[in-house]
């Protein structure tokens, strides 16, 4: 074959998702020449970009509308100006994390569910993130750290399931991924894991063949929940993979957070139910937004996020209709607002 010949196929093979996550969006300036959009008329904030990066993939940024700032998804990830504001209320670690960390990098608040922080890292930084103040550093669990986890959790019969959480766990690779899938494995008491990843949405080509398999085909019940806020993340793309995988053994659900000028409507929401379903993912929390300084333009008043629950309600099926939960420290679970 030809040298050219050769460079033609190679450059027509998809590319794989650790040079997508390589080759992210961290520069504004260059997000703004991409997405034909001016600067002038919404500055990024740096004092935002130094707290917490400006970071996006690729493809999330192919399915932004060029040239308008108010597109749902760009105002995502788009550091604004209004993140500098201080609004009392709103605070660092509105969750008290901090308080439920028994070993590095495993959160114990709820009967019967660990949550492993598995990963420190996303592939995007979505700007109302409640993570955006957590000390990652210090919560990287090494592997003699991992095996403080598995312990923990192989000591309390109690836990069945395990939440691989993040960060993004899918950030992790299928190597690390299969190992840590084979070592809870081991413990019988684990009956359910669930992996809960915005990865499946902006950088879908993480669902390798290799990932499905290791999910499809684990001796668990495996439940991935995507989180995904808005029907137009829901690409052409997205769509492809997403389809691929075998929903007889991988329960697929997903989990938004209501967010002010992004999906603080009823006809969005619908919409974003409904292109879920087509591809066999039920809906299951709707976050309300946690008051975490630097995200009060994102939130929606409890009244507000009633009204559009009772109109969601009066419009789809019970089974596309989320529930409406807000994290509340202490509790036993998820609060329900109604
Ligand atoms: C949200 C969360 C869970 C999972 O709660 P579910 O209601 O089962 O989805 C588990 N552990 C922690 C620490 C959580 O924050
Ligand atoms: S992917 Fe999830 S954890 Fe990561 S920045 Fe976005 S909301 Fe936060």
């Amino acid at each position: 074959m030809t040298q050219t010949a050769l460079s033609l196929i190679h450059t027509d093979q998809p590319k794989k998702w650790q040079e997508i996550l390589s080759d992210l969006i961290t520069d504004p300036k260059e997000l703004v020449q991409v997405l034909q959009l001016d600067l002038a008329l919404k500055p990024a904030s740096l004092a935002a970009m130094e707290q917490f990066p400006l970071k996006v993939t690729r493809p999330f940024v192919a399915a932004i509308e060029p040239g308008n700032w108010q597109d749902p998804l760009l105002l995502q990830i788009w550091p604004s100006q209004a993140e500098e504001a201080v609004i009392t209320g709103f605070v660092a670690d509105p969750l008290l994390e901090s308080d439920a960390n028994p070993v590095p990098g495993l959160l114990h608040k709820y009967h019967g569910r660990v949550l492993l922080t598995a990963v420190p890292h996303c592939a995007i930084h979505c700007r109302y993130c409640f993570r955006r103040h957590f000390d990652y550093a210090s919560n990287t669990p090494s592997r003699q750290q991992w095996q403080q986890a598995l312990d923990y959790i192989a000591d309390d019969n109690g836990i069945e399931e395990v939440i691989l959480s993040g960060g993004d766990p899918l950030a992790a690779s299928d190597r690390q991924l299969a190992w840590l899938l084979s070592q809870l494995e081991q413990i019988q008491h684990v009956a359910t894991v669930r992996i809960h990843s915005r990865m499946p949405i902006v950088l879908p080509q993480r669902l390798t063949p290799v990932l499905r398999d290791l999910l499809e085909n684990s001796r668990f019940r495996c439940v991935l929940v995507l989180h995904c806020n808005h029907a137009r993340e829901i690409s052409a793309l997205v769509r492809s993979f997403l389809s691929k995988i075998d929903t007889n053994a991988v329960t697929l659900l997903n989990q938004s957070v209501l967010l002010a000028d992004i999906n603080d409507n009823s006809k969005i929401l619908e919409e974003l139910s409904r292109t879920l379903f087509s591809l066999n993912v039920l809906p299951y929390y709707l976050h309300l937004p946690d008051k975490v300084a630097g995200t009060a333009h994102f939130y929606v008043s409890r009244k507000e996020a009633l009204k559009l629950m009772e109109e969601l309600e009066n419009r789809l099926p019970g089974y596309l209709v989320p529930k409406l939960v807000v994290e509340e420290p202490g509790k036993a679970a998820k609060t329900r607002v109604r």
